[in-house]
């Protein structure tokens, strides 16, 4: 039986801070692709939260399919207001 370590691993640029969580990674690879500067699994450390804007990575983010990358503090949902 294979048991995936549950660690946390913190990327923080000064204005948010990706959050990694490896053992709910399904390895899509939408992070890679998507945002290749920020997220390259060949690098150490693989992400480097200073490669691109912040909103980049917000976005890139919030696109991760297994919750393996989040957001500290999570993105706030943006309130659509209603034209007169
Ligand atoms: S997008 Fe999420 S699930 Fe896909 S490889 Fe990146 S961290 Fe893993």
């Amino acid at each position: 039986m294979e048991f995936k370590k549950k660690i946390t691993k913190l990327y923080s640029n000064g204005e948010i801070t990706v959050v990694w969580q490896p053992h709910l990674c399904i390895h899509s690879a939408a992070c890679a692709v998507g945002l290749p500067k920020v997220f390259d699994p060949g690098r150490r450390p693989w992400v480097d939260p200073h490669a691109a804007p912040t909103i980049e990575i917000r976005n890139q983010v919030i696109m991760c399919p297994s919750g393996a990358l989040t957001l500290d503090p999570p993105p706030k949902l943006e309130v659509l207001k209603p034209k007169d």
